[in-house]
Order: structure tokens, then sequence, then C-alpha cells
């Protein structure tokens, strides 16, 4: 299993993000940063010590991320954030030079995609995957026509953290790959119902879209009764619920177990 999962790799050239919808209140960054007392506000976005890891090598000259890694890109922020303008072009250059690796991004930002994208890109990099990010109909209605006109080799939904009952129906076809689904995690958490996920679920497969549960996050409403779910069950219990459909026929590699991952690989 571990091994499965090692074919997985993080790497946040920045850190900091400024909240832009509903889905930002309880920001995952902001609630990690007060927690370990950042002593710089999670609003301020600062470049990382990593920022160029995927060009790092080991004393024997070899990649320090070995090829045929699927990259977790900026999940301590959001790469189309616009105060990090200056400094995504030698992202989109090391993404490009490593053609070896798979990038994948989350998104609240489609819309800056286009005016963010590098001369090169033509009709996608075939080795970035992008997952746009909504969490209600309001946000589903303005970000998914966007997303589905934008030129994207590889494209998924992120519908989390799912804070109501959401119709992506008119945006599934063939381009998407996969749609992911969870609660909000958190003290504060907004509940999030089964009969939500389940109706995703519903919509996916009438598309034959590859369709993940991924977390219940921690207040959860099954069968009109609400769960409290410590943080450390609730990838597990989503995993338990095993509603997950055609995943892995696309182009993301599928090994991994998911009942394996860490909080920060889903955001919220
Ligand atoms: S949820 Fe994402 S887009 Fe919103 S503030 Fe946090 S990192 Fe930024």
């Amino acid at each position: 299993m571990a091994e499965n999962w090692s074919i997985y790799v993080d790497w946040n050239p920045w850190h900091g993000c400024t909240k832009i919808s509903p889905g930002c209140r309880y920001c995952y960054v902001y609630r990690q940063d007060e927690m370990y007392g950042s002593e710089i506000a999670s609003s301020q976005c600062r470049k990382t010590a990593a920022f160029d890891l995927p060009l790092k090598r080991r004393r024997d000259k070899s990649w320090k991320i070995p090829s045929g890694k699927v990259v977790f890109t900026c999940f301590t922020s959001d790469f189309l954030l616009k105060d990090a303008d200056d400094w995504r072009p030698e992202c989109w250059r090391m993404m490009r030079l490593r053609s070896d690796l798979y990038f994948y991004f989350f998104t609240k930002r489609i819309d800056r995609l286009q005016e963010c994208l590098p001369p090169d890109w033509g009709d996608g990099y075939p080795n970035v995957l992008i997952g746009c990010t909504v969490e209600n109909q309001q946000m589903a209605d303005y970000r998914l026509p966007i997303f589905k006109s934008l030129p994207i080799r590889h494209k998924s939904i992120i519908v989390s953290p799912l804070i109501g009952p959401v119709d992506i129906s008119p945006y599934l076809d063939e381009s998407i790959e996969e749609v992911s689904t969870g609660g909000e995690s958190g003290l504060s958490a907004r509940p999030c119902d089964y009969d939500w996920i389940l109706s995703l679920r519903e919509q996916c497969v009438a598309h034959g879209t590859p369709f993940r549960f991924h977390q219940t996050g921690a207040h959860f409403i099954k069968n009109g009764r609400m769960y409290n779910v410590p943080r450390r069950f609730q990838l597990s219990q989503a995993h338990k619920a095993d509603i997950d459909f055609r995943i892995g026929d696309y182009f993301v590699p599928e090994t991994a177990d998911t009942s394996l991952w860490k909080d920060s690989d889903y955001h919220d």
C-alpha cells in the first residue's frame, strides 16, 4: 500500500492565499497556519524554499522527484493567485522541462487561467492536470462553463467542500476525466449531506464520468442524522462507503490507497 502511495509528491512553490468564495471560509491553509502559530498572515503569499523542487537534483545527479510521479502542485495556495503572477512563468517552465512528471493543481480561480497561460501552452501541456473546484451551485454555474471552454488536456471537477446540493450534469461530458467530492473539515465545518453526494454520483454515472467520494467532512448527515466524524476517519469513512465509479479509467494513475491520503491532499 505504502508503495502505491509513493506515486504522489507535494510541491508548494508558494504559500498563502486570499479568500474568494464561500468554499474558502474555513480554508485548510488558514487553519494549519493558525495551528502552527505562523507569524505571517495566511493571506500573505510568499515563495517557499521548495520553489524549484522539480529541478532539484541529488548528489548523484538524479532528480529529487523521480520520473513518473504525480506532483500535487500548490496545495497551500492557489496556483492562479494574482499575487503569484511574477513567479508562475518559471513554474510553467519547470513543468515543461519535467515532462516525465504529472503536475496536478486545483483552482478556484479558473477564470484567470487564460491570462496566466504560457505562450507555448497550445491545447495544454500533456503532463498538466487541472481540477476546477466548486462548492455550491452558484460557483458551479459560474466556473464550469469557463472551465469547459478552456484548452486543457486533462480536466477534473472537484466539488468540495460540498456545502449544498449541486447539479453539475450540464457540464459533464467525455472531457471531464474525474469528479471528486467531499465534505468540509475543521471544527466549524458546515454539514455535508450524503444525499448530495449520492446525487452527484448519479449524475456522473448517467454520463459515464469517473466519480470519487474522497472525504465525509467533519459533520456528516446520513438518513437525516448528523454524525461528527473525527479528522482521522473522514477519508477512510468515505472510502468505506464504496461508491466510487470508474476511478482509474482515464489519465491519472490510480493505484494509491486513498485511505492514506493526508489532510492537505484535499484542502477545503
Ligand atoms: S480555499 Fe483555496 S482558494 Fe480559498 S483561500 Fe484557501 S487556498 Fe485560497
